[in-house]
């Protein structure tokens, strides 16, 4: 049985006509490298359950103040070729990335453990947990440094933090692997395959009802808790030890985000081309602009030029607004708790990059972090991926445990964002912490033991 507390399934893969009518936009995920990269959804029929992934022509595109832009494809060697002077290095670089991802994926996503490829792993390991701005010395030219710097702020920290360069290579690899598609008809569409299938299988969902207490819940052998650590404490915190306890007590959140859909009469006129066929584009120029953007939000700041990460589902899937109309989404990091609106320095970074987009707004949504919280209680001070996955936190969410999963009370499992393999749309968090169930309860074998 599974418990929602909001009206609907999803979570962080809900879609609603948030501006006008006609207009879907995605509440939240938009984009879905880890869903398809995930090995978890690869075992089941989703399609069958009407999920269409639609892959578009650029990953993602990166503009300069010069109107030129660096851009990720599938294709490594098409890729390198709006890398300037780093054309060759990078070709270097990501062949080598994906020829270990083709044999590590399972190994990376998932907790720590001891890997089924130890070398590649190494190979991977080292690059990983490099700084993104140390990383980046080994490029010369501005694109390829603006281009991962943008890929790496996806980690939602400051640059020089060792996990950053971890997200970014996961991210290329997912690229060059299988790309940065969005799911046909909105993020919703993945949520009600996952929902359908469960229910196939004789689950049964039940909504609008908000687990406060443990009393609430049913007798069950095992309850697992799609929340994060600070709601686990509210809710089973007198069950656990005292030791598990101060380790929830202790565990950290990190930036917030500040999100805006637009409605538009039509598609975003970036200067450059590559920014037109992308599904998603990143707004912050130099890796310098966006190192200084991170490093600033992380000292509880709010940048005049923030780091901005746009989609543009519509371009790539009509059913997202009314013929010849479209939509976009995007957020920049804000700090934790923070009520500063950003709307005003977005769609500047917009308009930096798209001369005349204002012109084209018929509509628009705003969820500052108070407003991303109050919609969906797992988005702390509107951290959306469920704490900060820096190198203290990355292996050991939400606690220092043989298993990550379970908590210090028989029966009782945390499987949100909080565990690994941490934030993002992948279902392997549920995945492994039901493994973990199912080996306790029913003495049914775990992969590897987690
Ligand atoms: C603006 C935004 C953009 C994002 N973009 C992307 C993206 O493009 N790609 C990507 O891969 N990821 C993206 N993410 C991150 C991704 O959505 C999350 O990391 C992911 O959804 C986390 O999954 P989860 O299972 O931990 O929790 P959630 O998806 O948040 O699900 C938790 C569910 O539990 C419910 N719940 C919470 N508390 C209770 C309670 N007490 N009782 C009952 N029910 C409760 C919630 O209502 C929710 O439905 C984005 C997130 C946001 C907010």
């Amino acid at each position: 049985m599974l418990v929602e507390a909001n009206n609907s399934i999803g979570g962080g893969m809900r879609s609603a006509a948030l501006t006008l009518p006609g207009f879907i936009h995605d509440i939240c995920s938009a984009i879905h490298p880890l869903a398809v990269s995930s090995p978890f959804f690869k075992t089941i029929p989703l399609e069958q359950y009407g999920l269409e992934f639609i892959y578009p022509a650029v990953a993602a595109a990166h503009p300069f103040d010069d109107h030129t832009a660096a851009a990720l494809y599938t294709s490594i060697a098409q890729t390198a070729e709006t890398l300037g002077a780093d054309k060759f290095s990078y070709q270097d670089l990501a062949e080598a990335l994906l020829k270990d991802w083709l044999q590590i994926s399972a190994d990376v996503l998932a907790p720590l453990h001891f890997p089924k490829h130890p070398v590649g792993m190494a190979r991977f390991g080292l690059k990983a947990l490099t700084p993104a701005t140390r990383f980046a010395k080994r490029f010369h030219s501005k694109e390829a440094k603006g281009l991962w710097a943008g890929i790496a702020a996806h980690a939602l920290q400051p640059l020089s933090n060792a996990t950053t360069s971890a997200t970014a290579l996961v991210l290329i690899a997912a690229a060059h692997s299988k790309g940065w598609p969005v799911a046909k008809g909105g993020s919703v569409a993945l949520a009600n395959a996952l929902a359908s299938y469960f229910v196939s299988l004789g689950g049964i969902i039940e909504t609008n009802f908000y687990v406060r207490s443990l009393d609430q819940l049913p007798s069950a052998h095992a309850v697992l808790f799609d929340i994060t650590p600070k709601q686990l404490l509210q809710i089973a915190g007198h069950k656990f030890s005292s030791f598990y306890k101060w380790q929830l007590q202790r565990y950290r959140y990190g930036m917030g985000v500040f999100k805006i859909d637009w409605a538009l009469d039509a598609p975003i006129p970036f200067t450059a081309v590559t920014c037109r066929q992308s599904g998603t584009v990143h707004l912050g120029n130099t890796l310098e602009e966006i190192a200084l953007s991170e490093q600033l939000t992380s000292d509880g700041k709010h940048p005049e030029k923030p780091f901005v990460l746009l989609a543009q589902p519509s371009l790539f899937d009509a059913s997202r607004a009314p013929k010849g109309k479209h939509t976009a989404w995007a957020y920049c990091h804000v700090p934790n708790g923070s009520e500063v609106d950003m709307t005003d320095r977005i769609e500047k970074q917009v308009e930096r990059f798209a001369p005349g987009f204002r012109d084209r707004i018929l509509a628009k949504h705003v969820m500052n972090t108070t407003q991303i919280e109050e919609y969906n209680p797992n988005y702390i001070g509107g951290d959306i991926v469920g704490g900060v996955a820096d190198i203290a936190q990355l292996f050991t969410r939400p606690a220092l445990r043989l298993s990550p999963y379970k908590t210090s009370a028989k029966g009782i499992y945390i499987c949100s964002s909080s565990t690994p393999p941490g934030g993002g749309v992948h279902g392997l968090c549920g995945y492994y912490a039901a493994k973990r169930a199912l080996k306790d309860v029913f003495k049914i074998p775990a992969h590897r033991g987690y």
